[in-house]
């Protein structure tokens, strides 16, 4: 598959559970939001949530603190330019989400993947304000997205049958199960 750095767009509720599953999986997590103080408190509920798994016993002490170190936050988006994958979990209005994949499909490579945790909004008017339609995809995670192993992958009109098979090999990496 080739990704290592993924952009998550989002630290609230549903934007750091996705960091939490990518960063414990060994991915390297770009974590952006619009103000620090969102930054600050997602990172903090990553770092309760990690700390609970430890307890639990479900993972070591020593993978909470390799999880941690693989989450980088910021403000800056341009520096997404590294990322490998992208998915986007900003609040859930379409011209915050239009404006963020009009702005994406400008600073990451032409191969990249962008990826939309939408719950309602459609992956084919995300995907038309890209010159990647193709390359457009829902990824619809569950909260609280640590525990929860359902992932819905969803296609737009333009969506390919790789970036299709590229999400569902993903999700299986975070140990999750897709569906259509
Ligand atoms: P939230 O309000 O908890 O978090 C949204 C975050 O996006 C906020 O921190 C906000 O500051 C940030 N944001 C806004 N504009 C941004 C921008 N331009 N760039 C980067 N970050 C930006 O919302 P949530 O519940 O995490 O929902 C996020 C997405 O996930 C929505 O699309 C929602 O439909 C979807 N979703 C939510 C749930 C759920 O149970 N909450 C479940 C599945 C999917």
């Amino acid at each position: 598959m080739n990704i290592h750095t993924v952009g998550v767009l989002g630290a609230g509720t549903m934007g750091n559970g996705i960091a939490h599953v990518f960063a414990r999986s060994g991915y390297k997590v770009l974590l952006r939001d619009v103000e620090q103080r969102f930054l600050d408190r997602g990172l903090d509920t990553i770092a309760k949530n990690l700390e609970r798994e430890v307890t639990k016993n479900k993972i070591t002490a020593e993978q909470r603190s390799q999880a941690l170190a693989n989450i980088r936050p910021g403000l800056d988006r341009s520096s997404l330019a590294t990322c490998d994958f992208v998915i986007e979990a900003a609040t859930e209005k379409f011209e915050i989400k239009a404006e963020l994949f009009r702005e994406l499909d400008g600073i990451c490579r032409p191969e990249v993947v962008l990826a939309s945790n939408t719950s309602s909004i459609s992956i084919t008017k995300l995907a038309a304000v890209t010159r990647r339609a193709d390359k457009v995809v829902g990824m619809h995670f569950f909260n609280p997205v640590p525990m929860m192993k359902l992932v819905e992958v969803i296609r737009g009109l333009a969506t390919s049958q790789q970036t299709y098979q590229l999400v569902l090999e993903l999700a299986k990496t975070l140990d999750k199960t897709p569906v259509e």
